[in-house]
């Protein structure tokens, strides 16, 4: 099998004025605001009629044929053109939002269901995985992260590697599970997995010591201190 391009983005969140910038850059000339919104349901808007722009924040990182296809919305704001249905199609299927709205409804509806999903991977992957753990908390976070989050690996995952999932309360926050995908644990994908779980326990590091369960400034100074490339975004090639 050839190896198949799935990434991991380690994403650096961009600010309102720098999305902005960016946006203006690439062509969007009647644009004269962009904010940045946490709303679990609508991932933009165009308001005072189509001078500002409002996105989901899971967009704070998107690459820039993301950004493009929001130019191309800002410009065309015509529903009828077929450049328009385009570029609403290439936001929407942006893997990155999926990940920033599963992070949320997660987040919201964690504390009342019990995650049944078992964990799929074979016991010498868990050993593996643990140990992995252990070392990576040791040596890129003082051994300040608990030792007993639950790791799950997960065949289902399709378009992401891994996940973090937020519990409990501003008060008491605690970390139900990280997952990785099963993918991870194939042969030439070490790297990979060294980075995935470095990027979801940088998650779990931002949100109990700073209550954030996004990729804002908390996890981004995580994810830096634990050692992820200071570019704002990693691919890593993952064998499939
Ligand atoms: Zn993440």
């Amino acid at each position: 099998m050839k190896p198949r391009a799935l990434q991991l983005e380690l994403t650096f969140g961009r600010s309102e004025s720098e999305m902005l910038r960016l946006l203006r850059r690439e062509g969007a000339s009647r644009l004269e605001g962009v904010a940045f919104r946490r709303n679990r349901s609508t991932i933009w808007s165009l308001t005072q009629n189509g001078r500002v722009l409002n996105l989901h924040e899971g967009y704070r990182g998107a690459p820039l044929s993301v950004v493009r296809a929001f130019v191309a919305i800002a410009n065309h704001g015509h529903r009828s053109s077929g450049r328009y249905r385009e570029a609403c199609r290439v936001v929407r299927s942006w893997p990155g939002i999926d990940h920033a709205l599963g992070r949320l409804r997660a987040h919201s509806t964690s504390r009342r269901r019990p995650r049944p999903v078992p964990c799929q991977g074979t016991p010498q992957e868990r050993i593996r995985v643990r140990a992995l753990y252990r070392r990576l908390n040791g040596t890129r976070f003082e051994d300040r992260l608990p030792t007993d989050i639950p790791i799950r690996i997960s065949r289902r995952m399709k378009t992401r590697l891994g996940h973090m999932a937020p519990e409990g309360t501003s008060r008491n926050p605690t970390v139900g599970e990280i997952a990785l995908n099963r993918m991870l644990f194939r042969g030439g994908n070490e790297a990979a997995l060294e980075e995935t779980l470095l990027h979801e326990m940088a998650h779990v590091a931002a949100y109990l010591f700073d209550g954030d369960s996004g990729h804002g400034p908390a996890w981004k100074t995580w994810a830096l201190r634990a050692g992820c490339g200071p570019t704002p975004c990693i691919a890593i090639p993952v064998r499939a």
